[in-house]
């Protein structure tokens, strides 16, 4: 194992110097983040040191993504600083890359490549997932995801610089297809992400002298017979008929078969004319997990209801890496959502701390608040409590809920603001270049080949 390069901080060298069982949560999102807060609170100071590894340094509140692509809310707002909100979790940054399950190591690979390893007693496995590509010839060379901070700015850039390209040319056709904009996907993030992007792209337009919103196109396809499957068919119908009220093409019961740099075929042998695709046909779980060497379930770890991985002694995990079983629906997986994740924060925290003398496992049971689609204005869908909203009524719901499933004040605060500034302000509707188009490939934004192969 190569040694720290100077100036890096190895992971070992965080450690506390007292002989404390070390608890090593791998992962600061909504299921990392939420087993730490819950540990701090259950667990006395002397019980146990806290190390949190993750390549960031905060929660990503991803359910307002698309406003970042919008332009509707600030990045770094919808970022959870770790270290204000955890206080007595030391942040070790870097990708988990191995794990030693006999030896309870793991290899970190820090952010100047460096390599390092890091003891655990209580190992806690929440590394999310990635954007989940197929084998469709192209799309990973020429799709964007949505997964990241770093993918919905760039994904905002992106879009302003097609209107650019397109108020520069003469070519009728050249400008339409810069003009055209394909989603696959309409699950919540793909329907969110087209109804906000084309409000986003009318009034964008305004400033591209050349350029009318009749110029604009976007496309949502998807296999599924409806948008929004995760809802009942009314509100469904009800986000179809706000998105075809909008213009936005959705074609259902198809998708794309290639992707090439000017243009994308659909099944049907229909080739659209077009630089844009973004793909938000769902998530794979962490690369990390398939170099385990341990049983999963659709790619994600099998645990169980305890959140225990079987055949490991004192190992988690939890959130959209692992195959939670959801003892209200049968024991299948549980779903890949936000909401899931933070509520199985709070009870592997407590079976976390039942493994080390404080209080008593149980195992986790997940009740449906619902889920809220952001639609853009005053448009939203939004079934709180099996309750089936629309209109103002659900794009109101929705906000509230956003505002208090925010873990923190300061971003709370921000965010709101942000909202508050955008009715009374013109957006600032700019390019910021953060990521150049050379890394924003789904597998180079998202980071999916640091990987070892082989197992532990
Ligand atoms: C655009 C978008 C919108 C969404 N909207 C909603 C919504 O409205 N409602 C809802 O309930 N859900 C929503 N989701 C789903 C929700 O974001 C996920 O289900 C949730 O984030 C899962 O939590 P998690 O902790 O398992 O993973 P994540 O929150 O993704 O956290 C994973 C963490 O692990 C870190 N990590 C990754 N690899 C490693 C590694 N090798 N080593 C160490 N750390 C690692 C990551 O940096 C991150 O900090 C949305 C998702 C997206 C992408």
């Amino acid at each position: 194992m190569p040694s720290p390069a100077a100036g890096a901080r190895s992971p070992e060298s965080l450690g506390s110097p007292r002989a404390l069982p070390r608890v090593v949560v791998v992962g600061s999102g909504f299921a990392g983040f939420s087993v730490l807060r819950h540990l701090e609170r259950l667990l006395p100071p002397d019980a146990a040191e806290l190390i949190v590894v993750s390549p960031v340094d905060h929660l990503l509140y991803t359910s307002l993504l698309p406003q970042v692509a919008t332009s509707e809310a600030e990045p770094r707002h919808l970022a959870v600083s770790v270290r204000a909100a955890l206080r007595r979790t030391t942040l070790a940054l870097g990708h988990v890359v191995k794990v030693d399950f006999r030896g309870r190591t793991i290899t970190v690979r820090q952010p100047n490549a460096v390599h390092a390893q890091l003891r655990w007693d209580r190992l806690v496995l929440a590394p999310g997932a990635v954007t989940r590509t197929v084998d469709i010839p192209g799309l990973t060379d020429h799709a964007l995801g949505l997964k990241n901070l770093a993918e919905a700015v760039y994904l905002r850039d992106h879009v302003l610089r097609q209107f650019e390209y397109a108020d520069a040319c003469e070519d009728p056709v050249v400008r339409r297809a810069r003009c055209t904009f394909v989603i696959v996907g309409a699950g919540y993030t793909g329907t969110e992400l087209a109804a906000q992007m084309v409000r986003f792209t009318r009034r964008a337009v305004g400033q591209y002298p050349r350029l009318t919103e009749r110029d604009i196109r976007w496309i949502l396809t998807d296999l599924a017979p409806r948008v929004l499957p995760e809802l009942g068919e009314a509100l469904s119908r009800r986000a179809a008929r706000v998105l075809a009220g909008r213009g936005v093409d959705v074609r259902l019961r198809t998708s794309i078969s290639e992707a090439g740099a000017g243009c994308v075929r659909f099944i049907d042998g229909e080739s659209v004319a077009t630089h844009t695709l973004v793909w938000c046909a769902g998530v794979a779980p962490s690369p990390l997990i398939s170099t385990l060497g341990l049983p999963t379930q659709h790619g994600r770890l099998v645990v169980d209801a305890r959140f225990q991985v079987p055949a490991t002694a004192d190992v988690f995990a939890l959130g959209d890496a692992a195959a939670v079983p959801d003892v209200t629906r049968g024991c299948q997986p549980a779903g890949q959502t936000a909401q899931h994740a933070v509520r199985q924060g709070a009870v592997a925290a407590r079976n976390v701390a039942a493994s080390l003398g404080h209080g008593t496992a149980k195992p986790y049971r997940h009740r449906n608040l619902g889920f809220v689609v952001d639609l853009g204005g005053t448009a939203a869908v939004a079934d709180p409590l099996g309750i089936p909203l629309s209109g103002v009524a659900a794009a109101a719901v929705t906000r509230g809920y956003h505002l208090w499933a925010l873990p923190c004040l300061t971003n709370r605060t921000r965010v709101a603001a942000d909202w508050l500034l955008d009715t009374l302000t013109p957006r600032q509707i700019v390019q910021l270049g953060f990521l150049p188009p050379a890394k924003s490939s789904i597998n180079a934004a998202e980071r999916i080949d640091i990987y070892h192969s082989g197992h532990s």
